[in-house]
């Protein structure tokens, strides 16, 4: 993808801070960090999102999501960390080349995920489960 800026920071063409690559994957620094060592994986070639990429691909980077989270936490003792992916415009997804947020958590770090729960939709999962 000619102007995609993660197939260019795949190819070398565009500074990224590396953490590990190898032939399927390329980990780096996120440039607007939310946590130290906030991390981004990808895949070396260009799939917009968890929809296109395949399964194949999928393993792969999630190997390194492994190997990285393995390296922060036998060199720098990192335990608690968050695995974010975001696919499609409405999940707040804004960078169209498959990427896996790797966002280590401290206590007291002023981050928070907050999910708003509707434990009153509860009655509507045997229709959601028949229609699939
Ligand atoms: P998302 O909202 O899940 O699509 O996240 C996209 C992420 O890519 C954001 O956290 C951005 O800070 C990050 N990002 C965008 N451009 C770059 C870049 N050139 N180098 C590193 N991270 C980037
Ligand atoms: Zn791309």
């Amino acid at each position: 993808m000619k102007d995609c800026i993660f197939c260019k920071i795949a190819k070398g063409e565009a500074k990224s801070w590396k953490v590990y690559e190898d032939e399927h994957a390329y980990a780096f620094l996120d440039i607007n960090p939310v946590s130290k060592y906030h991390t981004l994986i990808i895949p070396k070639k260009h799939y917009e999102n968890i929809f296109d990429i395949t399964e194949e691909e999928l393993l792969k980077v999630i190997s390194v999501v492994k190997k990285v989270v393995s390296l922060y936490n036998n060199k720098l003792g990192i335990k608690n960390v968050q695995i974010v992916n975001s696919s499609g415009a409405e999940a707040q997804q804004d960078v169209f080349h498959f990427h896996v947020h790797v966002v280590p958590r401290t206590l007291g770090d002023n981050q928070n995920i907050k999910w708003t729960t509707h434990k009153e939709w509860r009655e509507t999962f045997d229709d959601l489960l028949a229609k699939i």
